[in-house]
């Protein structure tokens, strides 16, 4: 579904990402740690074309990512996002969040949209919020509004940058939960995260980065329980 191959990208002199090579199954679940500054938002950011790459390929359900002749619309659509922060649009209504681009880019029409969206918003178990605001909503409420956006589109893949890092402590599981059901329902997941109770439970791979390096992939029992570099050791002593 995902494929890195040879990928190498520089921000100035600076190289964030060094020869990365990654291939993900639809259906896989992956979750990327990793300390500050090791390039997993840019990781994750160059899947749909948000930050260009210099050299190597990325392919995405078939569509080579740096290909000019590649159509963004259609693989921006297969591709949903959720940020840290959860950038909705706060003068419209959760309504009007999850219904914009399936309408605009989709051209879906309205009634269905607007059904998709009421279906969507009691999986992430807000169904009554669909008029409110997000200045009304918590931090929890707004980021299960945000899944609901990036659902939507229908997308083949979904991207989570550190879903929970904002959040105060007390809203961290409501979105795991969304997220837990999202994966045993097949989607294919790319996170970000250092929640790694999560990782632990669904993740198929769990993957190390450092200074722009993929260190070490592994399944989460081994991730773990038997770290083979003393980075990943390192971080992990620091974190659990
Ligand atoms: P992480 O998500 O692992 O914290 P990032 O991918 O955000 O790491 O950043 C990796 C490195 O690239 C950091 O040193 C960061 O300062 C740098 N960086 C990120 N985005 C930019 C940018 N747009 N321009 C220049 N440097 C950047
Ligand atoms: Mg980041």
């Amino acid at each position: 579904m995902i494929s890195f191959k040879n990928v190498n990208k520089w921000f100035g002199e600076f190289q964030v990402l060094n020869n990365i090579n990654l291939d993900i199954k639809k259906g896989e679940v992956v979750v990327i740690c990793g300390p500050s500054g090791s390039g997993k938002s840019t990781l994750i950011r160059c899947i749909n074309r948000l930050e260009p790459i210099q050299e190597g390929s990325i392919t995405v359900d078939g569509m080579v990512v740096s290909d000019p002749a590649t159509n963004m619309t259609l693989l921006r659509a297969e591709v949903g996002f959720v940020f840290q922060q959860f950038n909705l649009y706060p003068h419209m209504t959760v309504l009007e969040n999850i219904t914009l681009a399936p309408t605009m880019v989709r051209h879906m029409n309205k009634g269905q949209a607007t059904a998709i969206a009421m279906e969507l918003l009691k999986k992430v178990d807000i169904p009554d919020k669909a008029g409110a605001y997000p200045s009304q909503l918590s931090g929890g409420q707004q980021q299960r509004v945000a899944i609901a956006r990036g659902l939507a589109m229908q997308p083949k893949i979904m991207l989570f940058d550190e879903p929970t890092s904002a959040l105060d402590p007390e809203m961290i599981n409501e979105v795991l939960d969304v997220m837990k059901s999202l994966a045993r329902e097949g989607m294919t997941m790319i996170c970000v995260t250092h929640e790694m109770g999560f990782a632990r439970e669904v993740a198929d791979r769990v993957i190390f980065m450092d200074g722009g390096l993929l260190i070490e992939e592994n399944t989460p029992l081994e991730f773990f329980n038997n770290p083979r570099s003393d980075r990943t050791k390192d971080f992990l002593s620091k974190i659990l």
